[in-house]
């Protein structure tokens, strides 16, 4: 393996005179729209403690019509809320002249958004703009469809650049139809990137992944809980009036009380009692590795069975009561039906594959 593979020499989110600290917050506006919005939006983040403003200076948006970003104009805005009030900025680049222009603009943090990051040749084209600017900061968006290796091409193209001020943002995944989240976490991603690239910053993108306000906060305590190094919140002076994500986006008022209503666990520390729970957990695991293995062997008998009285392998009726039935109980018993739904379902699936395994292997015995 060699280094691009592991990125074993990335550097601390640190800036002249400033060390992010986790959690490192980045807040701002989804979208740049005016500087009055601008300007207003970043003196109460600053008055209550954000270190990072964030804003949309070119936006992609779903269909044509919609807000697209202001463009280079606000980029001088951005620059302003830097000299005003210290903080440093970032907004999100898609194209090699929006590198250019931000860089050109003193922008600290360059991020790359969901819908770039899922896309090589753009990826490729921001990266080869990024050459030879090794003191930029950029972080990368997990891409629109669930896929960890196009997440991580995302980033080794940055880091093949020469960037190592990388890290990454989890912002959830999109699916077809309505859900609770308007983007779903599939939380074993980003761990899995923890686990291949133990130092790589990863934040979490509370708003874009739940896309109401009152998501935001139990969102961000979940990122927390699992040891993110940080978040990236959307806020406006006058969110109802926001040209893109209304609905996602809290005043400044509304980020600092979710803030400081944090709590932050020692990621890293095994107490006591919870070695006593995790061994309570490995033999329950034990427990249930001895049922479904006692599953499988009636399962097993009952495939003989079906193929000596030439029974067809998949019952329907049978299946969907047993299907109903378990859900029903595990809803009894505190468990959520979906979940037991999909356990149900691939038991099924494995008894479905092996009873078939042997009626098939039985007629080829026949045959002989
Ligand atoms: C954004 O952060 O404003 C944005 C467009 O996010 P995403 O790329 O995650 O959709
Ligand atoms: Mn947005």
């Amino acid at each position: 393996m060699n280094t691009t593979e592991i990125m074993t020499d990335l550097e601390p989110l640190s800036f002249p005179g400033l060390q992010l600290e986790r959690p490192i917050v980045i807040s701002g506006p989804c979208s740049a729209e005016s500087e009055e919005q601008v300007l207003e939006t970043a003196r109460g983040l600053a008055a209550i403690g954000v270190k990072v403003f964030r804003a949309g200076v070119w936006k992609p948006r779903t269909k044509p019509g919609g807000f697209e970003g202001i463009g280079m104009r606000a980029l001088l805005w951005l620059h302003q809320v830097k000299r005003e009030t210290g903080m440093l900025v970032a907004t999100e680049v898609a194209t090699r002249e929006h590198v250019m222009a931000a860089i050109d603009a003193g922008i600290d943090i360059l991020w790359i958004g969901a819908r770039t990051s899922a896309n090589p040749f753009a990826m490729q084209e921001i990266a080869d703009a990024l050459k030879g600017r090794t003191t930029a900061t950029v972080l990368v968006k997990n891409p629109v469809n669930p896929d960890l290796e196009l997440w991580i091409g995302a980033l080794q193209r940055i880091y093949n650049a020469g960037i190592r001020r990388l890290g990454a943002i989890h912002r959830g995944f999109s699916t077809y139809g309505k859900h609770l989240y308007r983007n779903e976490p599939q939380w074993h991603l980003p761990i899995e990137l923890r686990r291949r690239f133990p130092n790589m910053p990863i934040l979490c993108d509370p708003s874009h992944m739940g896309g109401r306000r009152e998501l935001i906060a139990p969102i961000s305590q979940q990122a927390m809980d699992m040891g993110f190094d940080g978040l990236i919140i959307e806020s406006h002076s006058n969110p109802d009036c926001a040209l893109s994500d209304k609905n996602q986006q809290i005043t400044p008022e509304s980020l600092s009380l979710i803030l400081n209503t944090l709590v932050m666990r020692d990621t890293k520390q095994t107490t006591e009692n919870l070695a006593i729970l995790r061994q309570q957990i490995d033999r329950c695991d034990n427990d249930l590795l001895e049922v479904l293995s006692k599953r499988m062997r009636v399962s097993h008998d009952i495939g003989v069975y079906k193929k000596e009285h030439n029974m067809q392998v998949v019952q329907t009726q049978r299946y969907d009561d047993v299907l109903q039935s378990r859900i029903r109980q595990a809803e009894e018993m505190g468990i959520d039906g979906e979940f037991m739904k999909i356990i149900m379902q691939a038991i099924h699936e494995e008894s479905v594959r092996v009873q078939v395994e042997i009626v098939n292997q039985e007629n080829e015995e026949t045959k002989k």
